[in-house]
């Protein structure tokens, strides 16, 4: 069975914030978002420079941002790149107690402006030292991870027009 993301037409789908499946176990609902960060061929692809700077930061950002703000009832599990280096996908686990379809927009968006901000704060990329990442030669200085922080948030920003992730368009049957 292909994975629905193949069935996603990449040649019309435009930069955005996508929730691209919802899977629920036990009271639990767990959400994967795809991160468009560039048009597949159109724009150029993300560095691996690029891609490996961004996932130290985003995944540092939206865990601390997490943590600090506090809120019960989301795990972050998973925050990394896609193999084509068009953007990156952010898995969040949710408790159905705490909730509903209603409250997904909203908690998300404030969650990535919260990580936006902190990856602008940052000083350093977090975990550069070779005890702590497998290439540190392939992660950027902070000016990459500023710089893809704003592109980052302009996508996010844009989605506030609608108050909704974007939809995807998808292949015909
Ligand atoms: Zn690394």
């Amino acid at each position: 069975m292909l994975s629905k993301s193949f069935g996603v037409d990449h040649l019309k789908l435009q930069k955005g914030l996508y929730l691209s499946q919802i899977d629920h176990l036990e009271g639990t609902s767990t959400l994967t978002f795809d991160i468009r960060i560039r048009k597949p061929y159109v724009d150029p692809i993300l560095t691996n420079i690029e891609v490996h700077t961004l996932e130290h930061c985003l995944a540092t950002g939206v865990r601390e941002y997490l943590n600090e703000s506090s809120k019960k009832g989301i795990l972050p599990i998973y925050i990394g790149p896609m193999g084509c280096a068009t953007g990156f996908y952010i898995v969040l686990q949710f408790s159905d107690n705490i909730y509903g379809k209603e409250n997904y927009y909203p908690v998300v968006y404030e969650i990535l402006e919260g990580a936006i901000s902190k990856i602008l704060e940052m000083t350093e990329i977090p975990a550069k030292d070779k005890k702590r990442c497998g290439n540190v030669n392939t992660l950027g200085g902070i000016e990459i991870a500023y710089s893809l922080a704003k592109e980052f948030k302009q996508i996010i920003e844009k989605t506030m027009k609608s108050r909704n992730f974007d939809e995807y368009p998808m292949l015909e049957e």
